[in-house]
């Protein structure tokens, strides 16, 4: 099923395990598909027996894929060149428009949709205040709305939809362990969207979903082993590890807002009450300046005004963005010695204060930390800054076609 005048594309995005020896068969081929796709949309134009040499795999194998992709209308074949010596191979490259993902990425002020092609380019973009949701159905039907809404504003234009990914704060459990774990709130996300849209729906943590993002699109391609840090209204993290994002055994890795690094006393949800979060995060910064009287108690005011006022020299304003970067320094130094990555990446909505908060992080970090493991990690803001939630969304979608599925090949040998 589907909204009307959504077209969409099956069977390019799947995530059930086989369980017959006859699937395992047929998933294993599809896996070689997968991979054979995502080689031509890495270096495509690309000849067939390049990719056999690239992959390891036989050349009739490739050639069979080949053919099958540029049935589908996902590879589209270059004109053959005549040289001098005769016919040269074929090239083929990946058919951008064959199909589209869409992304939305849940914050607590914000959400921001993004539709986008198989080739990363962006097609849509979509923001909207979030609201308070009192329930876990209100909160589905908003994203449900949503989603409708940002389609039915492209619907004209769009290749098919293959995929959608939804980011949220907080606790996510993971599809596979759908029968023990899943949250109402992600429940009833998944179950709207795939009743309007007929499609995978992937759900899953928003500094997780970013880390991929900042794989795909960001200036952490390069890294193996990174973290990077989602700071937003809370704070969390998204860790990287030889390429392949850690979530931990039940899904719950990087929840960094919960260590007791904050400023004691302020009880918080999770049942702490030293929580990096009360002091290290947007609400954190709101909740100084709340207590600093920084502005009249009838003004509705953010992080970014005090960020604003910091500029211009307020002294009250400029202590409560030190107290965020001693906080944000003590919790990255930690990370630093606990894992080793090549980098910290700082990302999210707040980023765009980093120019009152970075120096002193740093000094606060050279300061607390050994410097031997300091020396060689680089800390960045990334270049995707608040767009890297966003982007994360449908890097997932992404990365799920490409890689295959989520489904290891050693899994269906
Ligand atoms: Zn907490």
């Amino acid at each position: 099923m589907s909204l009307p005048g959504i077209r969409t594309r099956q069977v390019l995005l799947l995530l059930n395990n086989p369980d017959s020896p006859a699937e395992r068969t047929a998933e294993k081929r599809r896996i070689r598909k997968h991979q054979v796709l995502d080689a031509i949309r890495r270096y495509g134009p690309i000849a067939r027996v390049e990719i056999a040499r690239k992959l390891g795999f036989n050349l009739p194998t490739v050639s069979g894929l080949v053919d099958e992709l540029v049935r589908d209308g996902l590879a589209i074949e270059s004109e053959p060149r005549r040289t001098a010596i005769g016919r040269r191979p074929i090239p083929v490259s990946l058919n951008p428009h064959a199909a589209c993902v869409l992304g939305v990425d849940l914050g607590k002020i914000v959400t921001v949709g993004l539709i986008m092609n198989l080739g990363g380019t962006i097609l849509g973009r979509m923001e909207k205040s979030t609201p308070t949701f009192s329930s876990a159905a209100e909160q589905g039907q908003w994203v449900q709305d949503f989603v409708r809404e940002f389609l039915s504003q492209h619907a004209e234009t769009l290749p098919p939809l293959a995929g959608v990914g939804v980011a949220l704060p907080g606790f996510i459990y993971r599809p596979e362990r759908a029968e023990r774990h899943l949250t109402p709130e992600v429940e009833e996300i998944q179950r709207r969207l795939e009743d309007d849209l007929g499609v995978p729906i992937i759900v899953d943590n928003d500094a997780q979903m970013m880390a991929l993002g900042a794989l795909w699109f960001g200036n952490a391609a390069d890294y193996q082993t990174f973290c990077i840090l989602n700071i937003g209204y809370g704070i969390g993290m998204g860790t990287v590890i030889d390429r392949v994002v850690y979530q931990g055994h039940f899904g719950h890795a990087g929840e960094i807002g919960h260590i007791p690094f904050g400023e004691a006393g302020y009880p918080c949800y999770c049942g702490g009450h030293s929580c990096l979060e009360n002091t290290a995060s947007g609400s954190g910064v709101e909740r100084m300046a709340r207590e600093a009287a920084l502005f009249p108690a009838d003004k509705i005011f953010s992080a970014l005004d005090v960020a604003d006022l910091a500029r211009k020299g307020d002294a009250k304003a400029v202590e409560i963005w030190n107290a965020f970067a001693t906080a944000l320094a003590r919790a990255i130094g930690t990370v630093i010695t606990l894992f080793n990555p090549q980098a910290v990446i700082l990302a999210g909505r707040y980023t765009r204060c980093s120019d009152v908060f970075f120096d002193h992080m740093m000094d606060q970090l050279r300061a607390t930390t050994f410097p031997a493991l300091l020396n060689e990690t680089d800390i960045v803001v990334s270049d995707l800054k608040e767009n890297a939630g966003p982007l994360g969304t449908c890097a997932c979608i992404l990365h799920h076609i490409f890689s295959a599925s989520h489904i290891p090949a050693v899994a269906v040998v």
